[in-house]
């Protein structure tokens, strides 16, 4: 069922739609508004970047101290996005395969192993980068160690990066994967970036916040300097912020609106 607005599980039918990969027509619909900004800057191929908790209005706050991003959104698209979940699993699993958590039943990167046990060819949990490499697209992906792994003989490339204290040195290496990738040219990598997340747990003032903040939108700069030219971009968050008890008592009437419907940001830009 098509929704007005975007939501998560509509990203991997649009990569379909954009880049002709054929799949099993999901949960999710096709955005027009993305598919005819990747014809119309003749876009060839595809980098999908979660930003773990990059809430639509989290986006709004912080987009001044986020040069790299913003200077996409200016000539591209902002949408907010209606998540599926408040976890990361759930969401990233709806971005990848296209359905919602009840039909995907992912909570845990165990209940992918668990979900093809039952039936290998589920397409349900199939991801569009699986779909992609299917038929002969160089799909890649960097994520965290043990989601890599299930993507084993699944796709062109895999880089797992293993789960840290430190995670700016995590998101750091998780650039240096992707930018390595890129020289590869893959038709469609995902990746995905974690501080936001974590410092939004661990952060008792807004600051630490802002520079996980700055830090991301500094990775996702590198990234999209090391892109060719033609590689469209679709910047998301999973999930608006989690830690919302001590969030909630600076947040505008927006914000708390946004947090309860659990709209995320989509950037969609091109180089
Ligand atoms: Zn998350």
């Amino acid at each position: 069922m098509c929704t007005p607005r975007c939501s998560l599980a509509d990203i991997a039918p649009t990569i379909s739609r954009i880049l002709a990969i054929p799949m099993v027509v999901p949960d999710g619909c096709v955005i027009n508004d993305v598919a005819d900004h990747y014809i119309k800057h003749d876009c060839k191929r595809v980098v999908l970047i979660i930003a773990d908790s990059l809430g639509f209005k989290l986006y709004h706050r912080y987009e001044s101290i986020m040069p790299s991003v913003s200077s996409l959104v200016s000539q591209g698209l902002l949408m907010g996005c209606s998540s599926v979940e408040r976890h990361t699993s759930p969401c990233i699993a709806s971005i990848f395969s296209g359905y919602l958590p009840e039909n995907h039943h992912i909570h845990s990167t165990e209940d992918i192993y668990r979900e093809r046990a039952k039936n290998p060819e589920n397409p349900k949990i199939k991801t569009i980068l699986e779909w992609a490499y299917d038929a002969g697209f160089k799909s890649a992906v960097v994520i965290e160690s043990e989601g890599a792994e299930t993507f084993r003989e699944r796709v062109d490339e895999l880089h797992g990066v293993k789960n840290s204290e430190d995670i700016i040195d995590y998101d750091h290496r998780i650039i240096k994967s992707a930018i390595n990738t890129l020289s590869n040219e893959p038709d469609l990598l995902a990746v995905h970036l974690r501080s936001i997340d974590r410092y939004a747990h661990r952060s008792i003032h807004g600051k630490e916040l802002e520079e996980a903040i700055i830090n991301t939108d500094t990775n996702i700069g590198q990234i999209i300097e090391h892109a060719e030219k033609g590689t469209l971009f679709l910047i998301c968050g999973d999930h608006t912020i989690h830690g919302w008890e001590k969030w909630k008592l600076k947040a505008t009437d927006e914000e708390i609106r946004n947090h309860n419907e659990n709209v995320v940001a989509l950037i969609v830009g091109c180089k």
